[in-house]
């Protein structure tokens, strides 16, 4: 039987880039993915480009039940390292928005600099190959693999979330962690477009790639979160920057509260527009809106198209301001998993060693990245968490 001092399961961005420090410190490593292709995530991310990291990346900009548990291993492996990584291996990179780093050519650049990574360790990879089963004793543990039995000492399930299951996403982590005991805090699709039923999106449907800066909000009291990001009209929704962020803090049946001119205050913009204009209603609008969803607004307020703004009551033209910037509506549901950037939930982070990512119940047993209910933010904390959450463990393994 082969034996290892650690096999990832998973070779995602956190499988990878924890292999390959394993292997560098020393640790005779596998890494075994069922998929054709590795790390197929970081291929499509940022738009092929990869966001790999944001530089102001704080655990403010992480969810999780456990809100604290991630401070120590993105203080221990920060965006700036990564960057000094990427940059070490002469791959090009620019800042976008709101500290998003990408690749300035391809997201291939990190697949193959973790890859190389790997190498310089004498990382063994197997792929693709599929684990059957997982067994624990006293020797540590044995893995039933496609490609045969393993022993080792150390298992890190990498295997990542749920989302775009047709490149290779499955369950098996939260399988493996509720074989050992843990439990899973609840997943649901996040950073992903909201829908609505198609009744209610009628009005809207035809809007489909417009897109403006809003500032958008769910929740209430304590628990409001709101962005100030680009919102897109898509044919059953919402997309775009905005609506992917707000979608990890909205929950079934609340609604969202959209500003959809969040840089004017737009009552006394309309007030003041009546003094010696003769300009319609819907012509001030278009000053201020995308024109196509100045005209569809108005095609709700039909009491208002086609005047004259001067003829029109202040207090109908304060109600028109304050349903542009209080849009309030709530959505029927999400694109789900087909669609989601990220999976919010996962492995209960209450029964991990915030330090080593290792179980409490199994000694030996780690979970790294997406599994781990440690959710980021859209704009490259993603994959910030799968490069600290990696590093953690496997600086924890080369030191035992
Ligand atoms: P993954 O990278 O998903 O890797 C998991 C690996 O496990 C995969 O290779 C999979 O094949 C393997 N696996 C799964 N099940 C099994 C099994 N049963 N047996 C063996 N292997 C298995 N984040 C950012 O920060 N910036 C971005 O620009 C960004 N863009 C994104 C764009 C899209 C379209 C998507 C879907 C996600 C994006 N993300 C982005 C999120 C980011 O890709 C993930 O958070 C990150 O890849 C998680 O890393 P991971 O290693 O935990 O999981």
């Amino acid at each position: 039987m082969l034996k290892f001092d650690a096999v990832f399961i998973g070779a995602g961005a956190a499988g990878l880039f924890a292999a390959g420090i394993a292997g560098q410190a020393g640790l005779k490593v596998l890494v075994i993915d069922h998929a054709e292709k590795v790390a197929e995530k970081i291929r499509i991310s940022g738009g092929g480009r990869c966001n790999f990291t944001n530089r102001d990346a704080t655990p403010a900009n992480f969810l999780s039940e456990n809100p604290h548990f991630c401070r120590s291993a993105l203080a221990r492996y920060t965006p700036q390292d990564f960057l000094s990584l990427v940059q070490r291996h002469r791959i090009g990179w620019h800042e976008k928005h709101k500290g998003q780093l990408f690749c300035d050519e391809s997201s291939d650049e990190i697949i193959a600099m973790l890859l190389r990574e790997c190498e310089q360790g004498a990382v063994t990879r197997w792929q693709p190959c599929s684990v059957a089963a997982v067994r624990h004793g006293t020797q540590g543990f044995e893995l039933d693999t496609s490609a045969g039995v393993v022993a080792t000492r150390h298992v890190v399930v990498a295997t990542g979330g749920l989302s775009i299951p047709k490149i290779g996403a499955s369950d098996f982590g939260y399988r493996l962690a509720r074989q050992f005991g843990h439990r899973i805090v609840e997943t649901r699709p996040a950073l992903v477009p909201l829908t609505f039923d198609a009744t209610q999106w009628a009005p809207y449907a035809a809007l489909a790639g417009v897109s403006l800066e809003v500032r958008i909000a769910a929740g209430g009291g304590k628990a409001r979160t709101e962005f100030l990001e680009d919102l897109l009209f898509t044919h059953r929704g919402l997309s775009g920057p905005a609506v992917l962020q707000i979608s990890s803090f909205w929950r079934p049946g609340q609604a969202l509260e959209i500003d959809l001119t969040p840089q004017l205050d737009l009552a006394p913009q309309l007030r003041a527009a009546k003094t010696g204009s003769r300009k319609q209603v819907g012509t001030e609008l278009a000053a201020r809106l995308p024109d196509r969803l100045a005209q569809a607004w108005l095609a709700e307020a039909p009491e208002l198209a086609g005047r004259p703004i001067a003829d029109v009551k202040d207090k109908d033209l304060d109600a028109l301001a304050h349903r542009l910037q209080h849009w309030t509506l709530t959505p029927s549901g999400t694109e789900g998993y087909r669609k989601a950037e990220v999976t919010a939930g996962g492995v209960d982070t209450r029964e991990l060693s915030s330090q080593t990512l290792e179980s409490r119940r199994v000694p030996g047993l780690h979970f790294i990245g997406e599994v781990v209910d440690v959710t980021g933010w859209l704009g490259g904390y993603n994959f910030q968490w799968a490069w600290a959450s990696a590093a953690a463990c496997a600086r924890a393994l080369a030191a035992q």
